[in-house]
């Protein structure tokens, strides 16, 4: 019987107060250990990547960091003391993007928005430490990521050159390769250009391989993250390869994976930047041509040399093949890019598609070198024929007839011994350019002296703040050069006159260290003490976007193992466990304000409240999945919550009852805690939890009004509210203290009894014409619709019905399902 009378469940309210209660115990803060405590097995460390505030949180962090509190809840519960900080990636593009749009100067529209964003989260409700809340771009902060800076600038892993560079022309930065995504700047997708820059950059290249090789020591990351990071570090076997130009003997050396194809190489090729160029052509009748085709590509960007037809300029210039002594034609080609390999290649048009592509374009020669084993295909000649598995060297010399492994290892070796080639390793990982000629970023604590060169800024100077200056667009060269009283300054060595570094960092560099800062937030003497950070860290659980994967996710781990090499802390990895989430779509798209379909986090907590919210975020669907937003889902998981509501409220008028020892309502609310606890901590599945607890709350108002079953009743209630806290922590804590309880964010994890749980369970078999073909494992009492459905969805009933529908089925409940086909 429902009573009219019942209070309404107001969440506007019910949030309110339970916030204020959290806020005034800190109840989430967990302070830092006496250092000499070592770490034992109840502390972890559970972390959502940091919003940037260039805006105010939006559905994707509602989702991120609702799946971590509910990770956090659970274990605090189980009593693990469990470290939940939070912070913002303040400086950067898209911080200073968002101030150029609005027309604010960008430290004022960041800490704006950082204001709305601690609002929103507070009202999420969020179970947050936020006395370790940092902000990138506070002084306290940068000023720690400028000692990182030193610290690599003194052991050569931070140094600076000329180099061939990524520009942005819109945001009028050079970019790092990570942030070039098919050829498109990764903040605004503007297409990138080439430039010839001095630059700073991270030697993120002397980690590659340790960076592939202690992947083995991670617990848990999903594996295409993994093949990312393999892929975009690129390390192959292969040899280097001495080519010598004829007539004048200087060397040019190529990377190749095939050495075995040497023999089939037709034509050299040079990237449009390669040094030598002018020197090769100079005074020769090709000179104009070939200075014109240079200037000519670099205006062009990479996706529009990557993707358009190829072409390229002889150069009049021939290299002397090693092998074979043969001279093959010099050309400059724009598909060959400096920042691969050597930035020249030997061309085997027979067995590269784009070496065929631009031999057949010119005219140029097409030899095959490798065939296949059985000679099943002879192709015909010029034909681009694809390497195969089971292949043999053709036309080689004396190599003719070994396979292609075999012919890789004795041409290696032909040019070992005569000085001309060895074997190698070659990657396409480079250096991490770390300057921008941006205003709103970490200042690079450097010097620049005419007498001493290049001076590292001595750390007791630390920070070198950043100037307030009023006019910080981007102009192509740092906006920090125009604050001249601020680039004046002397020589820390000589005393002499001297100017600052005018390039500000990555913001990538700022989100390398932060979830070390963290464990040690309100250090003044230090980054960080070294025995704190290693009470905390490595990282046991981190939640985010695999839009990272190539980016923060790698500068991460590159950062976390210079910093151990230099005895700062003392582990390698800073992440061991690694999720990544999907993105909610609506109507079919990314929720953008362009295409009108955004759904704010706080319209939605406005109508139907936080917990709903938070309910709904995690029931769309598997957590790794991309997900579609519907307006009547979030309808269903705050009925949900209406529901427990009234059922709470009754059973709290009721008063105390004693549970039985037994009785179906308790067999499925320890089934529910068995299967809530099992997915979420086993399975990292976040929303059959919310499926199981419907069908609980389901069971209970079934029987509900049969006064024989109150002490069942009342049971199954408290075990709903217990499971459902995580997910919704203000109702839960509500009603749990209407039932005369206290503090349920602290009150220990249920636990299942193993016995009753296996009493909830039943093994129903299935029978397709009578003959036995699978066992299903369900709960007691399923109805006989679920178990038909349940039986057809097994792959091998499906085979013995054909994939048809059964003509006929018979259902006895419990024990069996036979279909008769
Ligand atoms: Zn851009
Ligand atoms: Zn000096």
């Amino acid at each position: 019987m429902e009573h009219e009378d019942t209070e309404r469940y107001d969440p506007g309210a019910v949030e309110a107060r339970w916030q204020a209660v959290w806020a005034g115990e800190r109840a989430f803060d967990v302070p830092n250990p006496d250092v000499a405590t070592q770490p034992d097995d109840s502390s972890t460390y559970v972390l959502e990547m940091l919003p940037y505030p260039s805006g105010e949180l939006h559905m994707g962090h509602v989702f991120n960091y609702t799946l971590g509190d509910v990770f956090t809840h659970i274990r605090r519960r189980q009593g693990y003391t469990v470290l939940r900080p939070m912070g913002y990636d303040a400086f950067g593009l898209n911080s200073e993007n968002a101030a150029i749009k609005e027309g604010g100067h960008p430290r004022e529209i960041t800490n704006r928005n950082i204001e709305a964003i601690r609002r929103q989260m507070k009202r999420m409700g969020w179970a947050i430490d936020w006395s370790r809340e940092v902000s990138t771009a506070e002084p306290e902060y940068y000023r720690w990521t400028q000692w990182i800076f030193l610290q690599f600038f003194e052991r050569g892993l931070a140094y600076r050159r000329e180099a061939p560079v990524k520009w942005c022309p819109k945001d009028q930065t050079v970019l790092a390769n990570e942030q070039v995504i098919d050829g498109r700047c990764e903040r605004c997708g503007t297409e990138v250009e080439s430039r010839s820059l001095t630059q700073w950059f991270f030697k993120i290249t002397e980690y590659a391989d340790q960076l592939v090789d202690e992947m083995a020591t991670l617990e848990s990351w999903p594996d295409r993250v993994l093949t990312m990071q393999r892929n975009w570090i690129g390390r192959s076997e292969g040899a280097r390869v001495v080519f010598r130009v004829d007539g004048s003997g200087e060397e040019l050396p190529v990377f190749t994976t095939r050495p075995d194809t040497l023999f089939g190489a037709t034509f050299f090729a040079l990237a449009p930047e390669h040094p030598l160029i002018a020197e090769l052509t100079a005074g020769t009748e090709h000179e104009t041509e070939v200075a014109q085709y240079v200037r000519h590509t670099a205006a062009r960007s990479t996706v529009e040399r990557e993707t358009k037809e190829k072409d390229g300029v002889f150069t009049g210039r021939y290299a002397v093949n090693p092998v074979n002594g043969e001279a093959i034609p010099i050309w400059v080609a724009d598909y060959v890019l400096m920042e691969y390999g050597t930035g020249a290649i030997m061309a085997v048009p027979a067995h590269d598609e784009r070496d065929h592509a631009f031999a057949e374009r010119y005219g140029l020669e097409i030899r095959q070198v490798v065939a296949p084993a059985d000679g099943s295909t002879p192709a015909e000649a010029g034909a681009y024929v694809e390497h195969t598995d089971d292949e043999v060297l053709v036309n080689s010399g004396e190599f003719t007839g070994l396979t292609a492994p075999e012919g890789r290892r004795a041409i290696t070796a032909w040019l070992d011994e005569r000085g001309l080639g060895e074997a190698t390793i070659g990657y396409r990982l480079r250096d991490w350019l770390l300057s921008r000629q941006r205003y709103w970023g970490c200042p690079i604590p450097i010097v620049h002296c005419d007498g001493c060169g290049i001076v590292p800024v001595p750390e007791e100077q630390l920070p070198v703040l950043l100037p307030e200056i009023d006019d910080y667009l981007p102009k192509g060269r740092s906006p920090l050069a125009a604050a001249e009283d601020w680039v004046a300054t002397t020589c820390p060595r000589c005393g002499g006159p001297a100017r600052r570094e005018t390039d500000t960092m990555d913001t990538f560099v700022d989100s390398s260290w932060y979830f070390l800062r963290y464990a040690d937030a309100r250090n003044d003497d230090a980054a960080w003490d070294p025995q704190i950070v290693d009470y905390w860290l490595p990282v046991k659980q981190y939640i985010g976007g695999v839009e990272h994967a190539v980016l923060h996710l790698l500068y991460a781990r590159f950062f976390t193992k210079a910093l151990n090499d230099m005895e700062l802390l003392g582990f390698r990895e800073p992440f061991s466990r690694l999720f990544t989430q999907g993105m909610i779509y609506r109507h079919g798209a990314k929720m953008s304000k362009s295409k009108g379909n955004v759904v704010s986090p706080d319209e939605a907590i406005a109508r139907y409240g936080a917990d709903a919210l938070r309910l709904y975020i995690l029931y769309m669907g598997p957590a790794e999945h991309d997900k579609e937003w519907n307006d009547d889902g979030i309808e269903g998981t705050a009925r949900l919550l209406d529901r427990i509501w009234r059922l709470a409220l009754e059973v709290a008028v009721r008063g105390p009852v004693e549970a039985p020892a037994e009785g179906e309502l308790i067999r499925t609310a320890h089934r529910t805690i068995d299967r809530v606890t099992d997915d979420v901590l086993r399975r990292f599945q976040f929303h059959t939890p919310i499926a199981a607890l419907f069908e609980l709350v389901n069971e209970i108002y079934r029987v509900k009004d049969d006064p024989e079953r109150a002490g069942e009743v009342r049971f199954a209630t408290e075990i709903a509210l217990s499971l459902i806290q995580p997910y919704a922590p203000h109702v839960a804590e509500e009603l749990w203290s209407r039932l005369g309880h206290e503090r349920l964010w602290e009150t220990a994890w249920p636990e299942a009894d193993p016995a009753l749980v296996a009493m909830a369970t039943v093994e129903v078999v299935v029978q397709v014409n009578g003959k036995l073909r699978d066992r299903l494992r369900v709960a007691a009492g399923t109805s006989e619709e679920t178990l038909v459905e349940l039986a057809l969805a097994s792959e091998r009933v499906r085979a013995h019905l054909n994939d048809g529908t059964p003509r006929r089925t018979v259902v006895v409940p419990d024990r069996l399902v036979n279909l008769v086909a």
